[in-house]
């Protein structure tokens, strides 16, 4: 697959099954985090307790960074605030500009980096543009547990085949 749309490591699992154990074992020390779809829906303000759970175990491994296309400043702010992270909202992902701002603040070595995200077109294409490590994860409804049929992607991952 081409080196853009290339997945570091395509998970499969909403992000609160990711191991935090794997994630040192690969090198990584920072994550940068997609927000919408990745962290909750999109539809909704309400973080998943699993979620909560599972970021406040990563604070003790990794530095944590939200990176969001969100316009609303207003939402990824409160969502950020509430999980105690810095953040980015309107960051025009997969373009590279803010997120090597953001790199370039977490002070780190680009190999030991990761961008988390749903999306391939976005998150992914940014962390190799960006050359840092991609995670795909799955995308979470509005019930906080990973949705069944992801349209989206499975049109991403169908495009990707003819982009490689
Ligand atoms: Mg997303």
């Amino acid at each position: 697959m081409s080196s853009l749309v290339k997945v570091n490591w395509d998970s499969k699992l909403p992000i609160y099954e990711i191991s935090h154990l794997k994630l040192q074992n690969e090198g990584i020390k920072s994550l940068l985090i997609d927000v919408d779809g990745t962290l909750l829906s999109r539809q909704s303000n309400i973080i998943p307790t699993n979620v909560k759970n599972w970021i406040k175990e990563s604070k003790k491994f990794f530095s944590l960074y939200l990176i969001s296309n969100n316009p609303s400043n207003e939402r990824i702010r409160n969502i950020a605030q509430e999980l105690d992270i810095r953040y980015k909202s309107n960051a025009l992902k997969p373009r590279k500009k803010i997120t090597l701002n953001v790199i370039s603040e977490m002070n780190e070595d680009p190999k030991n980096i990761a961008i988390i995200g749903d999306r391939i077109f976005t998150d992914i294409i940014v962390g190799n543009r960006c050359n840092i490590q991609t995670i795909l994860v799955k995308r979470l409804s509005r019930n906080g547990l990973p949705l069944k049929l992801n349209l989206t992607l499975m049109i991403e991952k169908l495009i990707s085949i003819f982009i490689k």
